[in-house]
């Protein structure tokens, strides 16, 4: 009789019998039954504070009455758009149940126990997590020191050197989640002219749509130089549809063929198709986010720099904060007050990560900080 939770992890690939789960931000209705808070503030998973988008709200809606229906399997008229926003042809674009789903396939696709996957050891965890799911081998690389001109930040060099023959996937978060910092043109570039072919570059952009660094890179040309190289793209930030789950890849049409053996046929389901479409030509709201981001980081820069606190480099919707002492303590005490944000965890034991909100929500985040840290 198998009863025990050892007793099914014997059973299990050895990949998934050494497997973490993945710590989602706390969600608000689980702070409201554990300590009663019920007017919690959640700074915690990098979501868009202002709400969906009107056209993606209408999309949804409109879309209702056809929920008996299997979604478009083919996501036809999402990758239409896509392409066209994209300026490339819809066979080299992957639909992804979150773009989290797309890193998923990539590792399906191209990691056994005998091959590994580089990425850096503050980078985002599902690459960490899916890498061991497969049993892959994990090539962590370690990041800049604190003392360099991009805190905690991606070492090139240090990545490329630590490619193998085994080496097939080379996850980058630009910019990085959770840190925040980012590679600029140069380095990037620098990465994948370094970067022997059969070496998979994901290149995870995120939160590019919130970027104004002047060396950040416009990378969609670089498909037509580098066939081993993914872009993956989501909606579930600057665009607001966290919920729905849906990302994307662009990559050469070979590699889009191979991530489409082992797409689930239905993964990107129908509301999320459609409000995903409609999202894209709602440049309005996409660019109330991009400014409503900025407003609210200079707020916490304010403030912070007033705390005395320091943060890192950040090209995303969110800051990743030294509140030197223990951050998990931190986190727990503001818990307490409402506030829910995440601490980043063992690689930077003394840093929170802090969704940038509405500004009501920053000021009383702000002000339950000071009252914790004094
Ligand atoms: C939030 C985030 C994603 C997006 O995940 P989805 O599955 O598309 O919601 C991907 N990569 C990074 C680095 C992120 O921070």
């Amino acid at each position: 009789m198998h009863t025990t939770l050892e007793d099914f992890l014997k059973l299990a690939t050895p990949g998934v019998r050494g497997l973490r789960p993945y710590q989602p931000g706390k969600p608000l209705a689980e702070l409201a039954r554990e300590l009663g808070i019920t007017d919690a503030i959640k700074l915690a998973s990098n979501e868009n504070p202002l709400g969906p988008s009107p056209l993606a709200l209408a999309a949804i809606q409109a879309q209702l009455p056809e929920l008996t229906r299997y979604p478009d399997a083919s996501g036809f008229e999402l990758k239409q758009k896509l392409a066209q926003h994209h300026a490339l042809t819809p066979d080299r674009i992957t639909l992804g149940n979150g773009s989290n789903d797309i890193l998923e396939m990539l590792a399906q696709a191209f990691l056994t126990a005998e091959q590994g996957a580089v990425f850096d050891q503050n980078g985002f965890a599902v690459y960490a997590l899916a890498t061991q799911a497969r049993g892959a081998i994990a090539q962590v690389s370690t990041s800049l020191p604190a003392t360099a001109a991009m805190p905690y930040g991606h070492d090139v060099e240090r990545m490329l050197a630590l490619i193998t023959a085994q080496t097939r996937l080379l996850f980058i978060a630009n910019p990085n989640n959770p840190t925040g910092t980012w590679l600029g043109q140069a380095a990037l570039k620098h990465l994948l002219d370094h970067c022997p072919p059969q070496v998979i570059v994901v290149l995870d952009e995120a939160y590019a749509e919130y970027v104004d660094a002047p060396d950040y890179p416009q990378t969609r040309p670089w498909l037509d130089i580098y066939p081993n190289l993914v872009i993956t793209r989501t909606f579930s930030k600057a665009y607001g549809l966290a919920g729905l789950r849906l990302g994307y890849a662009l990559s050469h049409p070979a590699l889009a063929n191979i991530l489409n053996r082992i797409r689930q046929p239905f993964n990107a389901n129908s509301l999320a198709l459609a409000a995903a479409a409609a999202v894209l030509d709602d440049t309005a709201y996409l660019q109330r986010s991009i400014e409503a981001n900025r407003a609210a980081k200079q707020q916490w820069q304010t403030a912070l720099a007033q705390l005395g606190l320091m943060a890192l480099p950040s090209q995303t919707n969110f800051l990743c904060v030294q509140v030197t002492r223990n951050a998990a303590e931190v986190y727990q005490s503001l818990l307490r007050e409402g506030i829910i944000v995440r601490p980043v965890g063992p690689g930077l034991p003394q840093f929170l990560r802090i969704s940038m909100g509405l500004p009501a929500e920053n000021d009383r985040a702000i002000q339950a900080l000071q009252k914790v840290l004094a």
